[in-house]
């Protein structure tokens, strides 16, 4: 990676830093029910403290209407449930307003890095304005502040320059650890750098990490690279299977958008997720593989159920077909036994992977056998091959089974590794200074 780290500054003593991390963590009624976020952003907290920075962290958490601006912006679903007379704009607001500064503060977090770090961790009740200011200021040479959530602000999403400008303050430093966010073109994950308010601007230990593994392998993988993608559907993933199709030696491909694949070979997929847009699309990323040698791999047998189960881990009858034998009146929820041991074998032989995307309907336990299978099959090369799980789902499920720490490497983002499979550049890492 070319991109400078907190390891490459020198002298951090009394030196003002902002860091961004990503505390976006799931709550339940006030109480934090997964720190991992936090135990990632840890190392470059502490790493600063010890070097006696003077350290502002700041976060965003969940999705709040920008309650602390002057203007309340409603997204889609709130202005659909207007237009359909469900309730007003206003009642909307109000409600964001009383809500929100309860369900979506950033206090918990603070209360908790407070206790990791031996109490050097305050709290400000708001991100640019008396408290912040003051809290910030008041720091002592190895002290950190946490700002209340970004989000509270339009101006974050918006790049707002003078938002960019006031949550700078008097930083002489800027430092991104916030991996899950660095898709985003945001104040805080990138303008505050773009507009040359922080000039001096490098990544934390987090996202170095994430990179070397994840961008090395992408740009240099171990052959065979075996390149896996489930999940819902093709049209999420277009630019991510034509990338991966021409770095990978072969493409697994299962899940819903398995079926749209099967469909542009010519099979019936009865009532199976389908993309109907997608299907010459699919053509063309099999010819392309094929042209290039490629092998692209798609289910041989499919486990059927004649309705989506409601609830979605409600029990469900099954039956196990063939790809090109599936019923009119079924539809494809996961991987059959005969497709996890042909995608076994490839993992088996792989040197390097990359998954993302369950294999079928994994949130119910009788549909989630093929993405066990993937997961275990990944656990088994362990020592052997390079395995990358790219967040979300996938991250889940290898977390839920006990396998995580039979992986190299399991992002902490999503969004942000998709894009990176992408062959994106993320804003965020884009803005930061190019090692010397
Ligand atoms: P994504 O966000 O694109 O990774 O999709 C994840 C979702 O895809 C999960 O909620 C799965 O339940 C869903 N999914 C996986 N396989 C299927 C399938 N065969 N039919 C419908 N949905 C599926």
């Amino acid at each position: 990676m070319n991109k400078m780290s907190v390891k490459d500054l020198k002298d951090l003593k009394g030196k003002k830093v902002l860091v961004r991390c990503d505390f976006n963590v799931p709550m339940k009624d006030g109480v934090i029910t997964d720190e991992n976020r936090i135990l990632g952003a840890l190392p470059t907290i502490k790493y600063l403290l010890e070097k006696g920075a003077r350290v502002t962290l700041c976060s965003h958490m969940g999705k709040p209407h920008s309650i602390f601006s002057d203007e309340v912006k409603l997204n889609k679903k709130d202005l659909k449930k207007v237009e359909d007379g469900e309730t007003t704009a206003e009642a909307i607001i109000e409600k964001a307003k009383k809500d929100e500064p309860k369900k979506l503060t950033l206090a918990p977090v603070a209360k908790r890095l407070s206790e990791l770090l031996d109490g050097k961790v305050k709290f400000a009740k708001d991100v640019i304005g008396p408290d912040a200011t003051a809290k910030r200021d008041a720091l002592k040479d190895g002290e950190a502040v946490l700002l209340e959530n970004l989000r509270f602000h339009w101006e974050e999403e918006k790049k707002d320059e003078k938002f960019c400008k006031a949550l700078a303050h008097d930083a002489e430093i800027y430092v991104n650890d916030a991996f899950g966010t660095a898709h985003r073109s945001h104040a805080s994950t990138a303008a505050i750098v773009e507009y040359g308010i922080i000039k001096t601007a490098v990544c934390g230990f987090l996202i170095e990490k994430e990179l070397e593994v994840m961008a090395d392998t992408l740009e240099n993988p171990k052959r065979p690279f075996v390149a896996i993608l489930g999940g819902a559907k093709v049209s999420d993933k277009l630019n991510v299977i034509s990338n991966l199709l021409e770095k990978c030696d072969t493409l697994i491909i299962g899940g819903g958008m398995a079926y749209t694949f099967l469909k542009a070979k010519g099979c019936e997929v009865g009532k199976s997720l389908l993309d109907e847009e997608k299907i010459g699309y699919c053509k063309e990323m099999i010819e392309k593989a094929e042209s290039a040698g490629k092998e692209l791999l798609l289910p041989v047998d499919t486990v059927v159920t004649d309705r989506f189960p409601d609830p979605i881990d409600a029990e469900i009858d099954t039956e196990t077909v063939a790809c090109d034998k599936i019923p009119a009146d079924k539809m494809g929820m996961d991987i059959g036994p005969e497709t996890c041991k042909l995608y076994a074998s490839r993992i088996a032989k792989a040197k390097s992977v990359i998954w993302n995307g369950p294999m079928g309907v994994f949130e119910n336990p009788t549909l989630a056998k093929g993405t066990i299978a993937v997961a275990k099959a990944l656990a088994d090369v362990y020592g052997k091959c390079t395995t990358i799980i790219g967040g979300g789902d996938s991250a889940a499920a290898v977390q839920q089974l006990g396998f995580a720490d039979k992986m190299t490497h399991i992002s902490t983002g999503g969004g942000a590794s998709l894009e990176l499979f992408e062959g994106k550049i993320l804003p965020g890492i884009a803005c930061l200074n190019d090692k010397k």
